[in-house]
């Protein structure tokens, strides 16, 4: 029985993160109208952990959620963290960048034989 509830919870956390997401975009959205004439102002975004909750505000410059989403990480306040499911999946992610690395590795560590192989051949 609370394995099922543990589950569905997991499920209502994705949806709000998904739902955070989208509000913290039009923050951002919003904040692009403003910006022109204000220098370097934070903005009030909203922590992304998913905690059902959490009510928590995070001031961000707008460069700082840039960076924040072009490295593909959620806002979170200070001592906020993601979800079990959430940090099991990015895992999941680092491992097949780290595979696709080692991929591009390897092949160059065999162009780079060929090359050697080729110049040792008379
Ligand atoms: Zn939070």
């Amino acid at each position: 029985m609370s394995g099922h509830d543990d589950e569905s919870g997991e499920r209502q956390c994705l949806a709000r993160r998904g739902a955070l997401t989208e509000v913290n975009a039009r923050i951002r959205e919003a904040a692009g109208r403003l910006d022109a004439d204000s220098l370097e102002p934070t903005w009030e975004f909203m922590c992304e952990c998913g905690t059902p909750d959490c009510r928590t505000h995070v001031s961000l410059t707008l460069a700082a959620y840039e960076e924040l989403r072009d490295a593909d990480r959620p806002v979170l306040a200070d001592g906020h963290d993601l979800g079990r499911g959430a940090s099991a999946r990015r895992k999941a992610r680092e491992q097949r960048e780290d595979a696709h690395a080692l991929a591009a590795q390897a092949k160059l560590q065999a162009r780079r034989a060929r090359r050697l192989l080729r110049r040792g051949d008379p």
